[in-house]
């Protein structure tokens, strides 16, 4: 069944711009089709009443566990060509609450606005992956902010991805085994020509756990999402 994000009032849930253009033109959907809206976190069965102009009316509420034990934010250094999109895509599947893009000194790429056509359309895959994987709620992905940003945000447990310590040193499998319900968990992964010794210091001076991904240097991406899918894991345990 197809899902959506909307608003659901007096028993009809109205969709929005993409979101209606994708039931109606993509999907085409008919008249007495059933379809899931979620609004606000609640997710409801709904049908297709009439699609010109389109009215959705809602059926039951259902009862939905499509969210993590954990809230999960991914700061990722900002990346070359579309490994950005691949980061939010995987990163919203697999569980990621929000994601922030930021720069540090190793960043080939160097944005001159807060945010930009980059942070919009990744703001769109973060929309569209959570409906197709029947998310409850839509991730979110900030403007870009600075490595100083990152580390100075508040997170109950905070992670630091150092390349550095690859093959050696506590590796996130094993202290993710420790997180607890309810935690907010930040985890910090860097740029395809990784950090500097510096910025791993400073992590650590703001009590970040500095950990390794496995014995072999991963691509800045793959980090991201090996690093979401292990925390998510821990998440669903
Ligand atoms: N060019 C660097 C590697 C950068 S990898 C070098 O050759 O050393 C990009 C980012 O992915 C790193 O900054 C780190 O956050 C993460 N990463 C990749 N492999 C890792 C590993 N084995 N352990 C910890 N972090 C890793």
């Amino acid at each position: 069944m197809q899902h959506y994000f909307g608003t659901v009032v007096s028993g009809k849930a109205i969709l929005e711009g993409s979101q209606a253009h994708h039931l109606i033109n993509v999907k085409r959907a008919e008249i007495g089709e059933k379809i899931e809206v979620t609004d606000n976190g609640e997710t409801y069965l709904c049908f297709v009443k009439d699609i010109d102009p389109l009215e959705i009316l809602v059926l039951e509420k259902v009862e939905t566990l499509r969210e993590l034990d954990i809230h999960i934010t991914v700061a990722f250094a900002l990346l070359k060509g579309d490994h950005n999109d691949l980061i939010v895509l995987k990163g919203t599947e697999l569980g990621v609450d929000d994601f922030v893009p930021f720069v540090s000194s190793r960043c080939v790429v160097s944005p001159k606005e807060k945010e930009d056509n980059r942070i919009l359309r990744l703001r769109k895959i973060a929309a569209e992956g959570a409906a197709q994987c029947r998310r409850s709620v839509i991730p979110s992905v900030s403007s870009y902010q600075t490595l100083d940003d990152v580390l100075k945000s508040e997170a109950e447990v905070k992670f630091f991805a150092y390349e550095g310590l690859a093959g050696s040193g506590d590796s996130l499998l094993s202290v993710a085994k420790t997180l607890k319900k309810g935690q907010t968990v930040l985890l910090v992964v860097g740029p395809e020509g990784g950090f500097t010794h510096e910025e791993a210091r400073l992590a650590l001076d703001y009590d970040f756990t500095l950990v390794s991904l496995g014995r072999r240097i991963l691509r800045a991406e793959t980090s991201a999402i090996y690093g979401a899918s292990i925390l998510g894991a821990f998440g669903e345990e």
